[in-house]
């Protein structure tokens, strides 16, 4: 369903009515296309502190020119690595301060950070301001421009994190931390061509005939997967429709079956490179009112048959070295959800599952597993809630509107990425900074 109030607040008289009112003000976010991958502005790369980062090369594989101090940057990087203690955080204000103002519409702001010291608090405190601040300066900028903070040690590990931050891929990743690691995994056979990045990859995705799931398939088939979509077999034909036009093949299967995990991968006998569990469910009612079945359908679908699909994949050795294992969580696994007990409990499962999984996952089989955690996302499912619920749901971000799958998508295939090795263990929310369990 159109957002109306998103085209009205755009008009002369929307913005003279949103303004006079203290009304929420959407900006029209710019999103990724293939002839416009970066907006003109160039990038502007400030220091706050002594860095041992070697940015620069990373920051050109970004596709931006450097700012050249005519006009708006569209994107600006302050690296603030190296700041160790309070009286260091006043170089982020003096680098900040006077370029806020300037950052172009839609623009992007990324604070690198280091991991926090355990045997120096003050370094610790100091690192850790920066996440305050950062979700705070997310919360002020408008008109589309997001901002968000990297920890990082090593600027190589994070070229494929700074990259998507930096685009207008990550149009509604805004107010997040991401942790990169040190090291990146090297994943085997990774394609040479950066338009089509996962070129010569599998990739499976649940729940994929229709909403996020086929925005997921169709994106990762854009970076060059061969893409098996996967659903219910009543939902065979969508799923037969998508994987024609992406030139990929149709599972059908209900993924709560007994021995969906290894028969995944009788139909994979080559195996598989990138896994993303997108398949789910909402059964809402209030626990008062919630009947066992409700309860154990969204158990079944959101996270049991997850824990259980990858468990079989793995054990059957069918996820190849280097591959990728992405869930889907959602806020309200964070922040919890009135009616929603059963479908909140199964998201935070996830959570759980990414942060347990991950250094045993990547240890013992070179894989990575993160989640992505939607927001407020135009599908059908969110189409379907009652207006006013609907329209608070699209309003109370900082972007002050609902995202879309593609938002989920390009997340994913950012995770999905052969160079997002060092990406391990995180739950990246996708919600325009949802006020919701922020
Ligand atoms: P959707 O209902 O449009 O699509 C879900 C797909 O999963 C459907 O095609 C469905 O047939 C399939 N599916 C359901 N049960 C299955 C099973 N047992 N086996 C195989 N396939 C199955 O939902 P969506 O809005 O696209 O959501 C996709 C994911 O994102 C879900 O995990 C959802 O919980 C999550 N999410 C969505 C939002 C949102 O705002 N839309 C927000 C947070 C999280």
């Amino acid at each position: 369903m159109a957002d109306r109030y998103l085209s009205f607040a755009g008009t002369a008289p929307g913005r003279f009515l949103t303004r006079r009112l203290g009304l929420p003000r959407p900006a029209p976010l710019l999103r990724w296309s293939a002839d416009r991958p970066v907006p003109d502005g160039g990038l502007l790369h400030l220091t706050a502190g002594t860095s041992g980062l070697d940015l620069a090369p990373v920051l050109a594989r970004t596709g931006h020119a450097p700012y050249d101090t005519t006009g708006r940057p569209a994107a600006v990087v302050l690296d603030a690595s190296g700041i160790r203690d309070v009286e260091g955080l006043a170089e982020v204000h003096a680098a900040l301060h006077p370029v806020v103002r300037s950052v172009a519409t839609s623009g992007r702001i990324v604070v690198l950070g280091a991991p926090l010291d355990p045997a120096d608090h003050h370094q610790a405190a100091a690192q850790q301001a920066l996440e305050g601040f950062t979700r705070s300066l997310a919360k002020e900028t408008g008109g589309g421009r997001t901002v968000n903070l990297v920890r990082l040690t090593d600027a190589r590990a994070a070229a494929s994190t700074l990259c998507f931050l930096l685009s207008p891929k990550s149009a509604y990743v805004s107010g997040q931390v991401i942790e990169v690691g040190a090291h990146e995994t090297a994943a085997p056979h990774a394609s040479h061509d950066s338009d089509r990045p996962l070129a010569g990859r599998t990739a499976l995705v649940t729940g994929a005939a229709r909403g996020i799931g086929e925005a997921v398939a169709e994106t990762l088939a854009r970076d060059g997967a061969k893409v098996v979509v996967l659903d219910v077999p009543q939902a065979e034909e969508d799923a037969r429709r998508v994987a024609d036009r992406l030139g990929g093949i149709a599972l059908p299967l209900d993924i709560t079956a007994a021995g969906a995990g290894p028969r995944i991968a009788r139909a994979l006998p080559d195996g598989l490179d990138v896994l993303v569990h997108n398949a789910g469910i909402t059964r809402d009612r209030r626990l008062v009112n919630m009947p066992a079945d409700r309860w154990r359908s969204v158990l079944e679908v959101n996270l049991a048959s997850v824990l259980r699909t990858t468990d079989a994949l793995l054990a059957a050795g069918a996820l190849k070295r280097g591959g990728r294992i992405v869930a889907t969580a959602s806020i309200a696994g964070i922040a919890g959800n009135a009616g929603q007990t059963n479908y909140a409990a199964s998201k935070a499962g996830i959570t759980g599952l990414v942060r347990s999984l991950a250094p045993h996952a990547l240890a013992g089989h070179g894989v990575t597993v993160n989640a992505v955690a939607p927001g407020f996302i135009e599908t059908k499912m969110t189409a379907a809630v009652p207006l006013l619920i609907r329209e608070a749901g699209r309003r109370m971000n900082s972007l002050a509107q609902g995202g879309l799958p593609i938002d989920v998508a390009e997340t994913t295939a950012w995770l999905a990425h052969p160079a997002s090795g060092a990406v391990n263990g995180q739950v990246v929310r996708v919600c325009g900074q949802s006020l919701l369990g922020a």
